[in-house]
């Protein structure tokens, strides 16, 4: 709790906020924690981004669309419903979505959580101003524009976590109606019958898997081989397998160069002359950072060619007293590595022993049916010689519980340093891969080696039970 009070302002530090997203917002709460007199400058709502345009509402649809999946694929399981035939696609037909109460549903939440952030800062003292802020040199953040313009908040240290916006194409312009944004398809009050969804990184696969799951025919657009050309190859190629089998049409090596809307349809044509037909398009082709005309260069506050502000461990920038932290650094896109960045630049900047930004153990997933969820260490880096380890791949489709459950699809890797056994990374495939990612997750920041893992119990059936037998697996191997 912090003594917000004047006469503690003597001695106290002052810390200025630029963005209240997870960057700046889990900063401010440590800063308060830690007694200083905290400002935050916000343009549209505490939360940022994450809360109320990217990851609380994608993943509060998406939760919708993963019902969706499970009803498709229970026939199997002898579920039966009015209407509703035998197979998959007949389940998954006899039950509709009605979007404009998902989308509904997906900003109220949105809106209360950025509201439970909002109280939870100025019950710790932060002072919250709204408007755009930029910096005044190196010890004051000014409001430019918005309800407090003209407010100028001196600080003995700033931090810049002003996040990211969508990149759009010269010849794609997002309207809000037909050609959108991910930030945009919340106020859809119908399904679209036909969506093209241009990209497939990890935004673009996971929306085109929640309108298929929701009942609309995608057609998804890749300029690469396959979908998720960041994310393992295994991984990659069982989602898009998947993808294929569920209906939706993968359109890969086919690079969009331009969206036109022609009253109630879009024409997405592709660089070798080719036109997709649809009645909505998403462009989700990256993200560029918030980073202009915030006053960086005059306060010496180096950026790299992409406009990203340029960091070290400790979330410095190159100006003494500058910090910054989350997408605006271009460092990992992850609201969790923002608030991990926001937490260190406060512990480093108010005299708290601190540990420098580790990346080893960021798990991150891809919100899909099935969920792909990653840690540590990758194949392609084993494969390539940048790590030396071991690797185990065992399909889910020989775990018990996954036959019960009826999930054919899905594997769990393990990688471990050869010799010593040391967990250096994993992958799973599976329905809420992002929770069994854990034990793997642990594996690799305590540096456990495959028999920890495998000597702990595991409940029987469970999914969890193939982590257990992937280590087992690998001290075989490196005997
Ligand atoms: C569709 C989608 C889904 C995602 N899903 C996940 C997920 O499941 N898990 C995950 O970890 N990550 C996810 N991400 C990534 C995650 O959203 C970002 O990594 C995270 O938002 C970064 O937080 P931030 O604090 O840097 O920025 P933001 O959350 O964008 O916050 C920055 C804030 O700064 C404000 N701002 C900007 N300029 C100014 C200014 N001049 N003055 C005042 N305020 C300003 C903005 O209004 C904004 O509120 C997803 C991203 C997208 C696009």
């Amino acid at each position: 709790m912090s003594p917000f009070s004047s006469s503690s302002l003597g001695n106290q530090q002052r810390v200025a906020i630029l963005g209240g997203g997870p960057g700046g917002y889990e900063a401010a709460l440590v800063a308060a924690q830690l007694g200083a007199a905290v400002t935050v400058v916000e343009t549209h709502g505490l939360g940022g981004s994450t809360v109320l345009t990217d990851v609380v509402p994608s993943k509060t649809l998406i939760a919708t669309a993963e019902i969706m999946a499970t009803v498709a694929g229970s026939t199997e399981l002898g579920v039966r419903f009015p209407g509703g035939g035998t197979s998959d696609r007949q389940a998954a037909g006899s039950v509709t979505v009605d979007i404009g109460r998902v989308n509904q549903r997906v900003k109220a939440l949105a809106f209360a959580q950025s509201q439970d952030i909002l109280a939870r800062l100025e019950k710790e003292g932060v002072r919250v101003l709204s408007g755009r802020g930029r910096l005044a040199g190196t010890e004051a953040i000014e409001v430019v524009e918005g309800e407090d313009a003209g407010e100028r908040v001196a600080a003995d240290v700033l931090l810049v976590s002003v996040g990211a916006r969508p990149r759009t194409l010269p010849d794609a312009q997002p309207d809000g109606e037909r050609i959108l944004t991910w930030k945009q398809v919340y106020d859809l009050e119908e399904l679209p019958e036909h969506l093209v969804v241009v990209g497939s990184g990890v935004t673009g696969a996971e929306f085109a898997n929640a309108y298929d799951a929701l009942g609309a025919h995608v057609t998804l657009v890749s300029s690469r081989d396959r979908v998720l050309p960041g994310e393992d190859a295994d991984a990659a190629e069982v989602l898009e397998e998947v993808f294929r089998r569920r209906g939706m049409t993968v359109m890969s090596r086919s690079r969009a160069e331009s969206v036109v809307r022609h009253g109630d349809s879009v024409t997405v044509t592709l660089a070798d002359g080719r036109t997709v037909e649809g009645s909505h398009c998403l462009v989700a082709v990256g993200a560029l950072p918030n980073t202009e005309d915030l006053g960086l260069a005059e306060a010496g506050v180096l950026t790299t060619d992409s406009g990203h502000l340029e960091v070290d461990k400790m979330s410095r920038t190159s100006a003494r007293g500058v910090y910054a932290a989350g997408d605006c650094t271009g460092v990992f896109p992850l609201a969790s590595v923002a608030a991990m960045q926001g937490r260190i630049a406060m512990w480093h900047a108010l005299g708290e022993a601190v540990r420098p930004l580790a990346l080893r153990s960021v798990s991150s997933t891809v919100f899909t049916s099935p969920e792909i969820a990653t840690v540590g260490w990758t194949q392609a880096q084993i494969d390539s010689g940048e790590a030396q380890g071991d690797i185990v791949k065992l399909p889910l489709a020989t775990n018990a519980r996954a036959k019960m459950l009826g999930i054919h699809d899905g594997f769990v890797k393990l990688f471990c340093r050869s010799g010593s056994g040391t967990v250096i990374g994993g992958v799973v495939v599976a329905p809420r891969a992002s929770e069994l990612i854990h034990p793997v997750t642990l594996a690799v920041e305590k540096r456990l080696n495959v028999d920890d893992v495998a000597h702990a119990f595991t409940v029987y059936p469970s999914l969890s039970g193939s982590v257990a037998e992937a280590a087992r697996q690998l001290h075989v191997m490196s005997d």
